[in-house]
């Protein structure tokens, strides 16, 4: 079984996580030998102090492999700082951006294997051996091994402007409206090797709950993912990362309304219409099902939805997999 996830961060990583859990307690043979290609996305990506940084990448990669700092949801566990206490006394810039020591060993591997000319997919193949991915049955493939950046348009006491995502993310905390999302390089980019692929083959594809405008929908904007998502024999079966009217964590509804979308879990199912044929919401509070357009192709079910652990999340992913069983000959059939 081909199990194929478009993942952003921490809602992606974490969805992962429970998904392997499930696979791994299965009675289900084919679940337990299923193979999980995960799609990263590289718009966060960015380069700090002559390193490369790719922390949706990595967030997949230190959770998968354990390493994961779990409360923070990114970045190391038993971290320190000391690099960055250095680079501070230089009054080396940014320092907005946190930076943690076994972190940075990351980036430096990283950097010095891109510097020889090994491109990004293979280098994230290289740091993932060390964590152990492929031995669990997963494979994490950067959405395109060329440069993408996503850039915010702000305009506030410093003009119109355009700042790089974790600019806006991290140092503004979303909380400078976004005008507009510009993924810098997604034009000429080409999707990853393997990516498209995974895609047509999979036997199911799922959108993890992760942000939907700055990470699955900048996936979605490398040429042919829509297409190859459109074109697919699988069910495609997403989690709505937005619970009660609002993100569960994050600042995905000032994403949302930078591209004029309620933060409603209907309205991000209405991003992915034109491929989506499941949806999971979660309606304890009574609101987010209602927000669900129905339409012919589309099946929505409520289930607890939020990932308090790793069990909760298996749970999730579970739902995901059964709803997808449900769709397969209704989306074989199309
Ligand atoms: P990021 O790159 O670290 O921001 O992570 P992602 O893009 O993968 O995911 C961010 C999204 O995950 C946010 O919009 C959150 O609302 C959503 N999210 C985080 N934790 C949970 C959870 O436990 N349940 C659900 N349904 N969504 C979650
Ligand atoms: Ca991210």
């Amino acid at each position: 079984m081909q199990i194929t996830v478009l993942a952003g961060g921490v809602g992606g990583a974490r969805f992962v996580r429970g998904l392997l859990a499930h696979l791994a307690d299965s009675p289900d043979p084919a679940h337990r030998d299923a193979e999980v290609t995960v799609i990263g996305n590289t718009g966060d990506d960015i380069t700090l102090f002559g390193l490369r940084v790719c922390p949706d990448l990595d967030t997949v990669m230190y959770t998968l492999g354990g390493g994961i700092h779990e409360e923070q949801g990114w970045g190391r566990a038993d971290e320190s700082h000391v690099v960055q206490g250095e680079l501070a006394a230089y009054g080396a810039q940014p320092q907005w951006f946190g930076l943690g020591d076994r972190d940075i060993a990351t980036h430096v591997a990283r950097s010095q294997l891109l510097d020889l000319g090994m491109p990004l997919s293979q280098v994230t193949a290289v740091l993932c051996d060390r964590w152990g991915l492929p031995g669990q049955g997963v494979r994490l493939l950067p959405m395109s091994d060329d440069p993408v950046e996503t850039h915010v348009v702000v305009d506030d006491q410093d003009g119109r402007r355009a700042v790089h995502f974790q600019e806006w993310w991290v140092r503004m905390r979303a909380a400078v409206p976004a005008q507009q999302f510009v993924a810098v390089g997604i034009d000429t980019a080409t999707a990853g090797p393997g990516v498209l692929e995974s895609i047509r083959a999979a036997d199911v594809v799922l959108l993890p709950p992760s942000n939907p405008v700055v990470s699955i929908g900048i996936i979605l904007g490398v040429p042919g993912v829509r297409d190859a998502l459109r074109g697919t024999r699988a069910p495609v079966v997403g989690v709505s990362p937005i619970v009660g009217g609002r993100p569960v964590r994050g600042h995905a509804d000032a994403c949302l309304r930078a591209i004029g979308v309620e933060t409603t879990a209907g309205a991000v199912a209405g991003l992915y219409e034109d491929f989506l044929d499941g949806w999971l919401v979660d309606d304890t509070l009574g609101t987010d099902l209602g927000s669900v357009r129905q339409r012919a192709g589309l099946t929505v079910r409520s289930r607890p939805l939020l990932m308090t652990d790793v069990p909760a999340a298996a749970a999730i992913a579970g739902a995901a997999l059964d709803l997808a069983a449900d769709l397969q000959p209704q989306r074989a059939s199309v």
